[in-house]
């Protein structure tokens, strides 16, 4: 598929790009760090003929090792951290005294965020600043990380594992890279690229041990998982937004309502914060995004926090996952991060041990001026040209 507006199908592969990778693997003078979104755990063995109970989270970090990698971190960590800033943005969007015409929506996804720039370019202020999960680790790994080995972030090698195409193009933009040594993230792969990389290793995968991901970027929790399906960083989000607005940490499963998005074009649901009502709405794939945005621009619903994200499901079913001819494997995989998720011994991010100890060490605490400089982006920085068939009621106004 080649026409995708948003990136989110460009049928791309980046074998050529590998080559700095396997140059930098080869040269003692430079680390290289691999990071493996929440996706790609749901979908790598189905491309290495693994069972399910094979391909494991252990087994892939594992792999990766023997690819030659010297740090394999998880970027679930990147999205407990993207929760922490998030979940605080919301807060303090929601006590500003202000009166907010639409909702705050979610950024992580990049092919939603390019479909807002291009065809909604009047609610860009609206997007969360927060930067991907990729972004955020990526910068980490270049600050923060690189400080704990005593290595110039230029002489670290950065790659991440992504299950979408879009990605590639986001770690580009100049906004979203300020470690100050050229990209963040020097390549990004998909899923089918790693899993060619790990084939072309003749490894035997299926009998390798299970092996944890490196610390301090690798430890995570079962809410970072779940950013990898439909509904999954609203839930994470609330999570921790409700131990921030209340000061009690509630049960994890409080917030599933919002998962239930079959029967409508999007999920919606409504929560009591310590007081702040709190409207939410969850929604995946941009044809039934474009019905939620026309629905908020008309005045027929109200929310305070939506979900987007471009892929139908969610990331499980993102353009850089395994193919099956005639087969849509994205509620299987969104099942098993959810599985993941209750056998996680922490469910909440602002519990993860390492996430609280990068702000104890580095950030000071979510939203200070060091966590604004390394983890929020201003998305007026870069612009999308515009869709030729704009909505009519679509102001533009380029700042
Ligand atoms: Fe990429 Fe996930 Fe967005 Fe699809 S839903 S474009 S895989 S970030």
């Amino acid at each position: 598929v080649t026409h995708c507006p948003t990136g989110a199908l460009h049928g791309r592969q980046d074998r050529k790009r590998v080559y700095p990778w396997e140059k930098a693997i080869n040269n003692p003078d430079i680390v290289t760090v691999v990071q493996v979104a929440p996706a790609v755990r749901a979908a790598w063995g189905e491309g290495l003929n693994l069972s399910r109970e094979r391909a494991t989270p252990g087994r892939l970090a594992a792999a990766l090792r023997r690819c030659g990698f010297n740090f394999v971190f998880d970027t679930n960590f990147g999205a407990d951290l993207t929760v922490m800033e998030e979940a605080s943005e919301f807060l303090k969007r929601m006590t500003d005294g202000q009166k907010h015409r639409y909702p705050m929506f979610t950024s992580c996804c990049p092919g939603w965020v390019r479909f807002l720039k291009s065809q909604y370019p009047d609610m860009v202020d609206d997007l969360s600043t927060s930067k991907s999960p990729q972004g955020m680790q990526a910068t980490m790994t270049k600050t923060y990380f690189a400080d704990k080995i005593g290595v110039p972030a230029d002489k670290i090698f950065s790659i991440s594992v992504m299950p979408c195409l879009a990605k590639k193009s986001e770690i580009a933009i100049p906004s979203l890279n300020d470690a100050g040594a050229g990209q963040d993230l020097d390549v990004t792969l998909t899923t089918r690229e790693m899993i060619a990389m790990i084939r072309a290793q003749n490894l035997d995968v299926a009998n390798l041990p299970e092996e944890p991901f490196d610390s301090p970027l690798g430890v995570s929790t079962g809410a970072g998982v779940i950013f990898g399906t439909t509904g999954g960083v609203m839930e994470a989000a609330l999570r921790t937004g409700y131990y921030l607005a209340a000061g009690e940490t509630p049960s994890p499963d409080t917030f599933k309502t919002v998962c239930r998005t079959e029967a409508h074009p999007w999920g919606e649901a409504a929560y009591d914060f310590a007081g702040i009502p709190v409207r939410t709405a969850v929604v995946s794939g941009l044809a039934n995004t474009r019905q939620l945005i026309r629905a908020l621009r008309r005045g027929e619903v109200h929310y305070d926090f939506v979900e987007v994200m471009a892929c139908p499901g969610g990331c499980v079913g993102g353009g850089g996952q395994p193919i099956h001819d005639g087969e849509e494997l994205a509620a299987i995989r969104g099942r098993r991060l959810h599985n993941l998720d209750r056998m996680a011994n922490i469910r909440f991010s602002h519990e993860n041990p390492e996430i609280q100890r990068l702000y104890r060490e580095f950030l000071g605490e979510p939203l200070s001026e060091k966590a604004e400089r390394y983890l929020h982006t201003d998305h007026h920085q870069w612009e999308m040209p515009l869709s030729p068939h704009l909505d009519e009621d679509v102001r533009i106004e380029r700042k």
